[in-house]
């Protein structure tokens, strides 16, 4: 069930490997932030529907980076209704040109088929639906083209597999992931100003923000030292 989290933003906590979603009702844009494995689409559907929304009213899928467990709820989507892809440019150059490596499909035995990424992201790049801005920044460690979105003005930070609740954060040890990065990413995200993280798995962290962001930065600056 999607939790509203502030006014025209809910958030999705997964119960499965799927990736947490968030939804966005900008009036006319339809927005989703991550997509999960899409195994659960019909589910995501009617969880949708309890909050005024529906899976083909959906306009614009943000991806806070390509893994299967975040992209692979695209395809489902895609069949319903044809929404505008964004991605960071580093993945989604990797996915237009028909590499699907990233994505980790093979390794979960997924048939991930070709798309088009239409929104190619980057750093500093402001994404605006309906009254909320999402300021992108790339946070790569976890993998080259992760994002974390900013929603400035009300203290919200939306981290994907970059940070995790209780000083966790993602692995690194998927292609294209290097601690080193995500040491670094970790440290930056500790200067934003938040309140609210919303985190590609586990809970959403509804208070305190930076001090959890604090606490997975040091622990991945101890464990990954030696980098
Ligand atoms: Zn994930
Ligand atoms: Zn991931």
């Amino acid at each position: 069930m999607f939790q509203q989290v502030s006014p025209n933003l809910y958030f999705l906590v997964s119960s499965s490997f799927d990736s947490n979603i968030a939804y966005i009702d900008g009036g006319e844009k339809q927005v989703l932030i991550d997509t999960g494995t899409g195994i659960y689409s019909e589910n995501l559907n009617r969880d949708l529907e309890k909050v005024g929304s529906s899976i083909k009213s959906i306009t614009d899928i943000v991806l806070t980076h390509s893994h299967i467990d975040h992209i692979g709820g695209v395809l489902p989507i895609l069949k319903a209704c044809n929404p505008n892809l964004h991605l960071h440019r580093s993945e989604g150059d990797m996915i237009n040109s028909g590499d699907m490596r990233l994505t980790l499909s093979n390794t979960f035995g997924v048939e991930l088929p070709a798309m088009k990424i239409q929104g190619l992201l980057e750093e500093g790049n402001v994404l605006s639906f309906g009254d909320i801005d999402l300021k992108i920044y790339n946070t790569p460690g976890h993998s080259v083209g992760s994002i974390c979105l900013h929603i400035e003005d009300r203290g919200i930070l939306i981290t994907g597999d970059t940070m995790f609740p209780g000083g966790s954060f993602g692995r690194v040890d998927f292609p294209t992931g290097s601690p080193a990065q995500l040491v670094e990413s970790l440290g930056r995200i500790t200067e934003w100003e938040f309140e609210i993280a919303l985190p590609g798995h586990m809970n959403a962290i509804l208070g305190n923000g930076k001090r959890y962001a604090q606490m997975s930065y040091e622990m991945a600056r101890s464990m990954f030292m030696h980098y």
